[in-house]
Parts: C-alpha cells; structure tokens; sequence
C-alpha cells in the first residue's frame, strides 16, 4: 500500500492536525479523503461502521469494536479485502501517520458504487474505508464538569423489527431530529424512546440510571456499546450491581443518578432532565467511581494495545 511520505510526521504531531485516512488503498489527509456521490452508503445509509478510540497513544477495546465491525459485515453480506490483522494495521497506520496520541478512529464498509447503477446490492463493490481525527466527545468540558442536559423525546428510535441495532448504522434522521427537538426545549441532547415507549438511547451513547444504588441501562432497541458493556465490565469490579432492563420515562425522571456512554468521550454525567435536576444536581458517586475506573482501565494492558508512532 502506497503511504506519503511521512518521515517528519511521526515526530510532529501538527503536520495533519485534521488527521489521516485510509481510501481506496492509499492514506490521504483527512481533506483529501472523498467518496462517490453514487456510492450506496450515501444514497441508501446501506453501511456499517464502528468507532474505537486512541487514549495517551493505544487503541481501548479494539477487539470488542473489531467483533462488532465484523459481525456486521457478514449480516450485511459486505465483504473486504482485508482480513482482521491488516485492519489493525491500517488503523495502526492512520494514527501514527496522523500523529495524534488521543484520537477518533473510524472504519467504515459502504455498500459502494455499483457499475451500471443496478439496484441489486450484490452488483455493488463494497468500498472500506478508515479515518483518524482528533479524539471527540459527546460532552465538552463545561459538560464534564457540570452534567448535560438531556431531554426525553416522544420519537421512537427506529425499531429493531426493521434495522437491527446490532449493526452499527447510519440510520440518523430518528436522532438528528431528536436533537432538533431537545434544542426546542432548551436541553443539549435527546433520549428516543423504544418501541414499548420506554426509553432506548440517544445520538451516539447509552444511557443508565441509578436508583437507590442499582445501575440499569436499557435492554432493547439500542446498540450494545462498547462502553456500554464496559460499564457492565467496570461494575462487576466496583461491586455495583448493573443490569439491562426496561426503563419507563418516569423511572429515569425518578434516578438518582443518571450517566450516557459512548466510545467518543467515555462516561459522561447528565445532572438535568427535562426541567428537572436529577438527584441532588452534582455528579452522583457511582458516576464517580465507573468514570475513574474507566479512564484508569486505559492503562491496563489487558484493554489498552499501544500504537507504534515510529
Ligand atoms: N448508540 C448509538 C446509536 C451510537 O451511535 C453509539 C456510538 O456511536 C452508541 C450507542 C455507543 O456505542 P459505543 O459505546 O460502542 O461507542
């Protein structure tokens, strides 16, 4: 695979502060990298994707998100021509040529361009692609710090029965007007509901609710995440009882603590609801305790598989 030349790169991580990706076989600066305007990803949202990110220069998880990228894959009877090692390498190879330590790494299969525009899927050649750009988080700073604010929307996020949340996918517009709804109401981001009414997830993240010292998050019409199963992997730990289940509006308005997850940011706090505070308004102990672990986890070789810069 051809790479630029990137000697000075390695050592200067402002050469591609906009990072690097990985398309049609060759590594290009983020601005350079695009795709076909007839490639099915983008007329139909026919693609998966997963997201891993670089904290302090290594990949957290990789496996988990690879297992997840893969499995999708073959339920979308997409195939690439790289096998799981030279995925790691071109991810491996994005990020050391972007020089970024803490980075967001996406890898993508489309459906891609078919010849003649047929619209049989199985004409289409699927295209892979990778990107990395600096690290990103649902919640900045202020965020972090003081909690977001959530709003619980009346939308339904797109049921299982017809897209299933296992294949992580573009199917957006439920969320992105979610969000539109939330700015409305004065919140920063959204909850949509699952097809029992109860809540399901939000653009990007899981979410949980502690009451009286019990963890849950919701058990249908969300996408297992990562960080989801991390929080389920950091609770064991920690001793705190964590479980998957159905969580009424009115349960999440009663938490005591509420906290979203995703890979760009991790453990994050929500301290409003709706119009309400929830708890007593600060960032709950048990919020606490799963967002340190998790950040200390990154350091554990057992998660954490450092990039090689040089
Ligand atoms: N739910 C949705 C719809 C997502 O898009 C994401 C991540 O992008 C998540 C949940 C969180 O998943 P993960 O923890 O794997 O980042």
């Amino acid at each position: 695979m051809p790479l630029p030349d990137v000697t000075q790169t390695y050592r200067d991580p402002h050469r591609y502060p906009k990072g690097i990706s990985f398309l049609d076989d060759q590594y290009v600066p983020m601005d350079q990298a695009k795709v076909s305007v007839l490639d099915y990803g983008f007329l139909h949202s026919d693609a998966t994707y997963d997201v891993v990110h670089v904290w302090q220069g290594a990949f957290f998880r990789l496996d988990l998100h690879l297992d997840r990228f893969f499995a999708g894959l073959e339920k979308l009877h997409m195939a690439i021509p790289y096998n799981r090692d030279e995925v790691i390498e071109i991810l491996q190879n994005c990020v050391a040529l972007s020089g970024h330590r803490d980075a967001y790494v996406e890898l993508i299969c489309t459906r891609g361009n078919s010849p003649d525009f047929s619209r049989d899927p199985r004409d289409a050649i699927n295209r892979f692609m990778a990107f990395a750009i600096p690290f990103g988080s649902v919640a900045n700073k202020a965020q972090m710090k003081r909690g977001l604010h959530l709003a619980i929307s009346d939308r339904v996020r797109i049921p299982s029965s017809s897209v299933d949340p296992s294949i992580k996918n573009y199917h957006w517009l439920d969320l992105v007007q979610g969000l539109y709804d939330a700015y409305e109401k004065g919140a920063e981001t959204t909850l949509l509901l699952n097809d029992h009414g109860n809540i399901a997830e939000g653009p990007g993240f899981n979410v949980f609710a502690v009451k009286d010292g019990l963890v849950a998050t919701p058990d249908s019409g969300v996408l297992a995440g990562i960080t989801r199963q991390t929080v389920f992997d950091l609770c064991a730990e920690l001793g705190i009882a964590c479980e998957a289940t159905q969580i009424s509006r009115d349960e999440l308005v009663a938490a005591d603590e509420i906290f979203i997850s995703s890979t760009a940011g991790g453990v994050m706090p929500v301290t409003r609801l709706n119009h309400s505070v929830v708890g007593d308004g600060l960032l709950g102990p048990i919020y606490r305790q799963v967002h340190q672990l998790y950040w200390d986890k990154h350091n554990d070789p057992v998660w954490a598989l450092p990039i090689n810069y040089s």
